[in-house]
Parts: C-alpha cells; sequence; structure tokens
C-alpha cells in the first residue's frame, strides 16, 4: 500500500502558492465569518489562518456572539461583497441552532464564494461551467492528480452524499470521466458496492466504518472522515485492517484534513486574479 501523504503536498503547494502570491500585484485577501464558540470551528480557523499567513494571504477573522442578529451577519456579508479589498469570503459552518445556514451561506457573492457553497455555484460546478470547486473536494481531486492515480473509465464509489463532500466529488469525478456511484445512510448492501470500486471515497463521520472485508484488493481508499474521540482524531476507514488491501490510502490525520485548507487557499488566489483581470 502506498501512503497518500495530505502533509508533504499541503508542504508542497504551501510553497508554490507562496511563490505565486509573491509575484501578484495585490495581496488577496479572505475573511472567515464565524458565530458563536464552537471548538472545532476555532480550531479550523486558526490552521486556515496559520496556512494563510504561510501563503502570504491576509485571513481576517469576524466572529459575532451566537446570540448575533441573522440580519446583522447577513448586512456584514453585504458589507464585505461590495469591499473590492477583499476577495474571499467564506462562513465557518455549522451555525449554532436557530440560524438558517442556507441563507447565510447564499448571501456571499458568487465571485467571493470560496467555499462554493452557493446554490449558483454549484449549478454552475454540475452544469461544467466555471465554478469555485468546494475545497474538501478540490483537495481530493488534487490527491489524485499529484499521485498520477488515473480516473478515467474508473468506478468511484463515493460513500456520503453532502453538500460540502459527497455531491461535488460526483461532478469532479464525471469531469474526470470516472463512473459515479453514490452511497448514503438508505443504501441497501453498501458492502456489495464498495467491493466494486476502483476508487473509494468516504465522507460519513463514522469512526472506523469501512473494514476490509468492505474493500477489493486494489481499491485506492480515500479517508475525508474526522471524527474526534477523547481528544484522537480518526476517520471513517479502519487505517490498520484496509491497508492490507488498498493500493493507496489516505491517514487520518494528515490526509484529505490537510488538502480542504490549502484547497481553500488555491480559491482565493483563483478569485484574486478574476477580480483583479
Ligand atoms: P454529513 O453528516 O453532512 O453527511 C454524512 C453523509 O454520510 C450523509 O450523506 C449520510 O447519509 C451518510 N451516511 C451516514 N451514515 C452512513 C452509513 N452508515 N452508511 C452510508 N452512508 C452514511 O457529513 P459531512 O459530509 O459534512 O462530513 C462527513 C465526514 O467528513 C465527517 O467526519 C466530517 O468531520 C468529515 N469532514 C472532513 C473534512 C476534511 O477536510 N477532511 C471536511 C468536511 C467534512 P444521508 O444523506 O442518507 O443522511
Amino acid at each position: 500500500m502506498k501512503l497518500i501523504d495530505g502533509k508533504k503536498i499541503q508542504l508542497e503547494m504551501i510553497d508554490e502558492l507562496h511563490d505565486e502570491v509573491e509575484k501578484m500585484k495585490k495581496v488577496p485577501k479572505l475573511v472567515i465569518i464565524q458565530v458563536g464558540d464552537f471548538g472545532p470551528s476555532n480550531k479550523y480557523v486558526a490552521q486556515k489562518k496559520k496556512v494563510g499567513e504561510k501563503i502570504g494571504i491576509e485571513v481576517e477573522h469576524i466572529k459575532f456572539e451566537k446570540d448575533v442578529k441573522e440580519e446583522d451577519i447577513l448586512k456584514k456579508i453585504d458589507d464585505l461583497n461590495r469591499d473590492k479589498n477583499v476577495n474571499g469570503i467564506m462562513v465557518q459552518l455549522p451555525l449554532p441552532d436557530g440560524f438558517n445556514e442556507d441563507l447565510v451561506t447564499n448571501r456571499v457573492a458568487n465571485d467571493k464564494d470560496v467555499d462554493g457553497l452557493t446554490t449558483d455555484n454549484i449549478g454552475k460546478l454540475f452544469d461544467g461551467k466555471k465554478a469555485f470547486v468546494p475545497c474538501t473536494a478540490l483537495g481530493v481531486m488534487e490527491l489524485f492528480s499529484r499521485y498520477d492515480i488515473d480516473l478515467k473509465g474508473k468506478h468511484a464509489v463515493i460513500v456520503g452524499r453532502s453538500k460540502l463532500v459527497g455531491k461535488p466529488l460526483i461532478a469532479c469525478l464525471l469531469k474526470a470521466n470516472a463512473t459515479v456511484t453514490v452511497c448514503h445512510s438508505k443504501t441497501e448492501n453498501l458492502k456489495d458496492i464498495t467491493r466494486k470500486a476502483d476508487i473509494l471515497i468516504v465522507a460519513i463521520g463514522k469512526k472506523y466504518y469501512i473494514t476490509s472485508d468492505m474493500v477489493r484488493r486494489g481499491t485506492v481508499v480515500i479517508d475525508v472522515g474526522i471524527n474526534v474521540e477523547d481528544g484522537h482524531i480518526y476517520g471513517d476507514v479502519n487505517f490498520d485492517d484496509v491497508k492490507k488491501k488498498a493500493s493507496y490510502m489516505t491517514p487520518v490525520p494528515n490526509g484529505v484534513g490537510r488538502m480542504t485548507v490549502i484547497s481553500l487557499m488555491k480559491n482565493v488566489i483563483k478569485a484574486c486574479r478574476e477580480q483583479t483581470k
């Protein structure tokens, strides 16, 4: 089994993107909007700030109290949409209970939607038009490319159909000419399907759910899952068990998670380039 090393790729990309930013006329700027004080979100925002800083991207973090009025958040997004110095805007999810995530994320202007989560952007992605690819899906595709994993004609099975991960991957994998099957919590005989995968991507949020009996020998296994238990992070795939059969595998941590953050920065640079053209 060959390890797909997200940490190594992230470090390579930090250098590449840093060089790219240095040559740009404007310093790209990302604004992250957070509501409340959810622990994992604090951690993700800190990671984004750290990576942005290393690349030379300006990252502003706006943190609202959890009792802020939704209309105040929308007004802030409107202001940022108009601000020519801001190139990318992302809303750190999840929002606390009571907020309309769909309404808030859709308020971001299409050309600044670096998370790729507006309905308009998702429509364009599926229509094969120019769009921001949501960061985790973009990161997974980057791994295939950097490890020369050919997708053409291959059977890619995605387990999980979320807006953030599973759904955008459908569009990306189809564009790469893979044959795509999508599974979810109502899928019957999951194992029969996952065993037919050449490429298996798992994003369900259940620790070690995928075991070696669910995987065919030689499969490329991408584990998107992040499950935190007693301060430790576990994937959705039982790594030590499945590695006996996989040809390539991502670890957790230091796999896809690393790619999500760097892909966000890639999208911010792309947004800045488009806006300053
Ligand atoms: P969601 O909860 O939004 O979606 C989970 C999906 O998994 C749903 O489609 C659900 O089906 C499906 N599912 C749940 N249980 C099963 C099951 N037993 N069999 C088959 N399908 C199942 O989660 P996300 O997509 O946001 O995240 C998934 C995981 O990936 C989490 O661990 C999350 O932390 C992680 N993640 C990691 C990222 C990274 O950067 N590495 C980024 C984003 C997420 P249904 O639709 O029927 O409910």
